[in-house]
């Protein structure tokens, strides 16, 4: 723990992974041990249902699950609850012929989030480029019973999107590396931040999105996508609202009639919203998703969901 005041107004998160069991199951399962439905910040053993995310526990801060069997077990997973945003705004389709895509998966907590929202059904590909991280994000999907779901080792950015395998992915989770500034817990985020290095913080903000905005416009392109969540844990704009400003001029997005889920459609209830100075009207910044470091009870945060408006019978090169 980096002993950050604000990590310590953050609960413990503790979302049940229901492809292996049920939240009722698990609130039980609690309650046998001894804990309390109570306010988490009351005592170590209470703890609460999430209101914005219905698979997620609240615990206290100081409360360790690294013991638990329901932890080793892969029947709870230790996902900060702004982390469960974007699978929960995607909301991909608990279908048999469902076509989903993971673009950067590792450790697989997002993943193993929509193969449970899934329920378990349809395909779940979900790439990871580097190896060794491909190796945990495997053995992690394994452990959590994610059937559906199949980690590859790949770069996104090669990913053919004419290639018939993916001709009917309709939904895709977007979470590339980013600065991992907004992160004040790293409890269960050890992997997310890439190492610091020499260069400028601007200059390294720049390439990380020229990187994101790649990744969005790749997205783009895949012929039956209707649905596309981005998310950082970035407390940048550079990497949040001016990715999305960006991708929303793209061709990509221009050609298929992308536009941002109006916030009916991307947790209306939850407060805090995008940026409006670099947003081109207010309309698309109440669309988007942030969370603060510390105020919220959460890490920082931010997340954008595309839907396409327009059907397309092609890709366009
Ligand atoms: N979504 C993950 C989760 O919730 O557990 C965290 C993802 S982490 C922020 C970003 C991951 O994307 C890293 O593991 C990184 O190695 C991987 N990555 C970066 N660029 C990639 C690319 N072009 N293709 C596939 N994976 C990539």
């Amino acid at each position: 723990n980096n002993g950050d005041a604000r990590a310590a107004r953050i609960p413990r998160y503790v979302r049940v992974n229901t492809c292996l069991w049920t939240t009722e199951e698990a609130i039980r399962h609690y309650q046998e041990k001894g804990f309390k439905l109570a306010d988490p910040f009351s005592s170590d053993k209470a703890f609460a249902q999430d209101e914005h995310i219905p698979d997620l526990l609240v615990f206290h801060p100081q409360r360790q699950f690294h013991d638990d069997v329901c932890y080793t077990t892969g029947k709870v997973i230790l996902q900060d609850k702004a982390s469960c945003f974007p699978a929960t705004v995607l909301a991909p389709p608990a279908r048999d012929d469902s076509v989903v895509i993971d673009a950067t998966a590792a450790p697989g907590n997002k993943t193993s989030h929509m193969s449970a929202l899934m329920a378990n059904m349809g395909k779940l590909y979900a790439f990871e480029r580097d190896q060794k991280r491909y190796r945990t994000l495997k053995a992690m999907l394994n452990k959590a019973g994610c059937k559906n779901a199949e980690a590859i080792n790949a770069d996104f950015l090669t990913v053919d999107p004419s290639d018939p395998k993916y001709g009917r992915v309709t939904h895709i989770l977007l979470d590339p590396s980013c600065s991992g500034s907004g992160i004040v817990n790293r409890l269960d985020h050890s992997l997310e931040a890439e190492d610091d290095n020499a260069e400028g913080l601007e200059n390294r903000l720049n390439k990380l999105a020229g990187f994101q905005l790649m990744m969005i416009k790749h997205a783009m392109k895949f012929p039956a996508v209707q649905k596309i969540a981005y998310s950082t844990c970035s407390i940048y704009a550079v990497e949040n609202e001016q990715v999305v400003k960006q991708a929303l001029n793209s061709k990509e997005a221009t050609h298929s009639g992308f536009k941002l889920v109006p916030r009916a459609q991307a947790l209306p209830t939850w407060h805090r919203r995008g940026g409006e100075e670099d947003m081109a009207c207010k309309d698309h910044a109440e669309s988007l998703i942030r969370c603060s470091p510390g105020e919220d009870a959460t890490n920082g945060f931010f997340v954008a969901c595309f839907v396409k408006t327009q059907v397309t019978h092609g890709i366009e090169k």
